[in-house]
């Protein structure tokens, strides 16, 4: 008997709830079976870390992908390993790490799995020199209404670069092989600097990114004037053994978290006024100039890990996250889009900026080289929801694209537009999924599958 239950899902930013039946297959036939008989829309589901709704399907049926969670031992000629689709990174770098590797891509958060970050094709703050997730998987095993399919680069490579940040409207991922990376220390070396505005900031970025591996700016979109998109930025490479102080151990995994909000933050504890003052407390907080701090992995990548269910400080609403990514030739639209929220007062956390290289042969994968910015704001403020809608168009125009994978909001009109590919994509879908078995609460509201 397949584990099954009746359950009621949102996105991690808190989406509508969407009531579905929840299914927990442990192998590809039981996924098969799922998907055979379910009578309605099927969707995988990993840790529920999207923001929006690409892992809930109203009334349909979704598949708990934490029931496949079987592994192979790291190969050590090659650094590869073979996992299921449910296996959470916290669960791999608890392993790799001690045997000295590490993945080669990391979100901002452990705690995804490895069918969240292909359906995805996350990226991390290393995007500019090693790309997106998918880049590093050999092959992977996917089951769709059609059959069960093995896929690479070379083998049917159509149907492995849909399932590249496909958000799992391609078919069920059941486990894939992935080139882990080696690391001598679970330390990073990290070069920390603060700016005062945007443009210095950005000038920073595109003069010095190349000689780090991992780059990533914390930007404060609160400030007034020409202090406003001021940012720390930080830079890091992993440590050789050699650059770790003896006292410090060398291959630790990573710990547990140490805090937990226990409940949901009361409405109003988050406003312009709150959000502006951390802001401002965090900025003042970071050193203007400091090279060559040894930084745990953790700390350096994963620093929201260290509080269990930080989205309860949001409050009851919740919030939405917004990340876009414009062509450098558009570079413009970054500090355009600060003004825009400053001067219509929505408030936003600190905004996280990277750099994107050249992207990859996803059909609806999202990087695509130039600037990403990521922002947080709290659901219902001011006039959100009108600056977006506009921010939207600039960033289509300018040949730029949402993350699918953060969205919760989006017009379906723009989605053409912001991804080109989408009719190869809909065409691959359509051979493997000809009855449209498959399909998301976000593949309904943005018409994914046409
Ligand atoms: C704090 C935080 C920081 C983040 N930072 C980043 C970042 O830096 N970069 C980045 O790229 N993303 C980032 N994200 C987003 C996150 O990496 C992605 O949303 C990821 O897909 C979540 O993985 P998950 O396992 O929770 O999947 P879910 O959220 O449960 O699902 C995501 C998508 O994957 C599909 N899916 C899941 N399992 C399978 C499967 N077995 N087969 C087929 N499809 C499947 C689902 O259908 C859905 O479309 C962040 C999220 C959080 C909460």
């Amino acid at each position: 008997m397949i584990p099954s239950s009746q359950g009621t899902l949102t996105g991690w930013g808190n989406t509508a709830p969407s009531r579905a039946t929840i299914k927990r297959p442990r192998n590809a036939s039981e996924v098969s079976e799922v998907i055979g008989s379910a009578a309605h829309h099927v969707i995988a589901r990993g840790l529920g870390r999207s923001y929006g709704d690409p892992a809930q399907s109203a009334g349909g049926t979704v598949i708990d992908n934490r029931g496949l969670g079987q592994r192979s031992i790291i190969d050590p000629d090659t650094g590869t390993i073979t996992l299921g689709a449910g296996v959470s990174l916290d669960e791999l770098l608890r392993e790799a790490i001690p045997a000295g590797y590490f993945v080669p891509v990391t979100p901002g958060t452990r705690q995804v799995t490895l069918g969240g970050a292909i359906a995805a094709d996350i990226h991390g703050k290393n995007h500019h020199v090693d790309g997106s997730f998918m880049d590093h998987i050999e092959a992977l095993t996917l089951v769709t209404p059609s059959g069960t399919f093995t896929i690479s680069p070379t083998q049917d490579s159509e149907l492995f670069w849909a399932t590249a940040g496909g958000m799992g409207l391609s078919g069920v991922i059941v486990e894939a092989t992935l080139r882990l990376i080696p690391i001598e220390t679970s330390s990073v070396l990290v070069d920390t600097e603060r700016f005062e505005d945007i443009d210095a900031l950005m000038d920073a970025m595109v003069t010095g990114d190349h000689h780090y591996r991992y780059s990533v700016a914390w930007v404060d979109c609160m400030a007034k004037g020409a202090r406003l998109g001021r940012g720390v930025l930080t830079r890091g490479d992993h440590a050789s053994a050699d650059q770790v102080p003896l006292d410090k151990p060398r291959l630790q995994p990573p710990g547990s978290p140490k805090l937990a909000i226990p409940f949901t933050a009361p409405k109003g504890l988050l406003n312009k006024y709150s959000i502006a003052a951390f802001n401002e407390a965090w900025f003042r907080k970071a050193p203007k100039h400091k090279d060559g701090e040894v930084q745990s992995l953790s700390t350096f990548f994963h620093p929201l890990d260290g509080v269990s269910m930080w989205n309860r400080l949001h409050g009851p609403r919740g919030f939405l996250q917004y990340q876009f990514v414009v062509p450098d030739a558009a570079s413009h639209i970054v500090p355009q889009a600060m003004a825009l929220l400053s001067r219509r007062s929505v408030p936003s956390f600190l905004a996280v900026l990277k750099r994107f290289g050249k992207g990859n042969s996803g059909l609806l994968s999202f990087p695509t080289a130039g600037w990403t910015l990521a922002l947080d704001i709290p659901l219902g403020a001011g006039h959100a929801s009108a600056v977006l809608d506009e921010l939207d168009e600039l960033i289509a125009e300018a040949g730029g694209r949402i993350y699918l994978a953060k969205d919760s909001r989006l017009s379906p009109h723009l989605i053409p537009t912001m991804y080109p590919k989408l009719e190869q994509f809909q065409a691959v879908c359509d051979r493997v999924d000809p009855g449209q078995k498959l399909g998301s609460d976000l593949s309904r509201r943005l018409n994914l599958r046409g």
